[in-house]
């Protein structure tokens, strides 16, 4: 079950969709807003699609009718989900969304039943799901609670469906909570969800993306200027800065300007050495080896330093930065 959430984690939840639709390895899509199930299912995305998220009355039907499975966990989904079933003359089929002890969202698993018995009159059950904590052993109990519920289920005369737990980081450690289906988001684009060279280890992944941008401006500035809003990147000697129009306002990590690499023509690497909301600049040198209309690579699968991974281990802070990619930077699909 892929996630693509957070616009598939800023790569673009309509391309990524479009493009998983129909692989053999994908049950279907997981996302948490329900207008991207509905530009997904318009831009022709036919395989199941799970809102991991509440709904409103008024989504509920449009959603039901674009085929898309709904998640119930809330107190009022019984009353909500009957009213549903009687406008659509049919039950509905639902994912339970179970709380194990992550306390964020779902049902807790103390409180599924008599609430579950009464929803059964109106729903289908198709699946559960729930969401693991990084704790490993609390993890490992929070698998066994969610298989006991699975035994409940049966016992009370419930088919369970899909049951599915790991999200990327139990996906790769912990097999005994793989159940029907993993539910990975961040590893779909070839980023370890621990960043750590130890997950490396587990599994050979590859970056899917590349974030990219063409050098706008390339001016050779004298000694004594300097570099940013704050003047804090002096130029020593004469030197060849070059511009590219991205920044942080654009989704690039403003901490890039504190030692990120950029990648050039033939193999350059030039550094980052300022980053604002819609320009970055980049050290060519003293010579002057890059051109204005040149790709430069922010971000690709080029280089170790300039993958999520490198680039967190160089600036700091974690490695779901695609996450902070605007919807609006163009996407081609190669
Ligand atoms: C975000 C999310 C995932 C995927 O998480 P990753 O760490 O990106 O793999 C899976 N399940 C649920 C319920 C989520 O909210």
């Amino acid at each position: 079950m892929a996630v693509v959430k957070n616009n598939a984690y800023g790569l673009g939840v309509i391309e990524v969709a479009s493009l998983l639709d129909g692989l053999p390895e994908i049950w279907g899509l997981a996302l948490v807003r329900a207008e991207d199930a509905f530009a997904v299912r318009q831009a022709g995305v036919r395989c199941p699609i799970l809102l991991m998220a509440g709904f409103s009355e008024s989504e509920g039907e449009e959603l039901v009718r674009s085929n898309v499975t709904l998640s119930v966990f809330d107190d009022d989904d019984p009353a909500k989900i009957r009213r549903l079933a009687d406008r659509l003359g049919r039950k509905i089929g639902v994912h339970l969304y179970v709380d194990t002890g992550l306390g964020r969202m779902g049902r807790l698993h103390s409180r599924v039943f008599p609430w579950l018995d009464q929803l059964m009159e109106w729903a289908r059950l198709k699946g559960a799901f729930t969401m693991l904590t990084s704790d490993d052993d609390f993890a490992r109990e929070q698998v066994s609670l969610f298989r006991r519920l699975k035994t409940g289920l049966i016992e009370r005369g419930i088919e369970p469906g899909l049951f599915h737990a790991a999200s990327s980081a139990p996906a790769l450690h912990q097999p005994e909570s793989h159940f029907d289906a993993v539910r990975p988001g961040i590893l779909l684009h070839g980023s370890l969800p621990g960043g750590g060279p130890g997950e490396a280890a587990l599994i050979d992944l590859k970056l899917t993306f590349r974030l990219r941008a063409r050098i706008v401006r390339l001016e050779r500035l004298p000694a004594g200027s300097t570099i940013g809003f704050s003047r804090f990147y002096p130029i020593k000697e004469p030197t060849w800065i070059a511009t590219v129009p991205i920044g942080w306002g654009d989704g690039y990590p403003s901490a890039a300007e504190n030692g990120a690499l950029a990648l050039g023509g033939s193999g350059r690497m030039f550094k980052v050495v300022n980053v604002n909301s819609n320009h970055t600049n980049l050290l060519v040198g003293d010579e002057k080896v890059a051109a204005v209309g040149d790709v430069v690579t922010l971000m690709g699968p080029d280089a170790a330093k300039i993958t999520p991974e490198g680039m967190a281990q160089r600036i700091g802070g974690h490695n779901y930065v695609q996450i902070d990619f605007k919807d609006y930077i163009p996407k081609f699909v190669l």
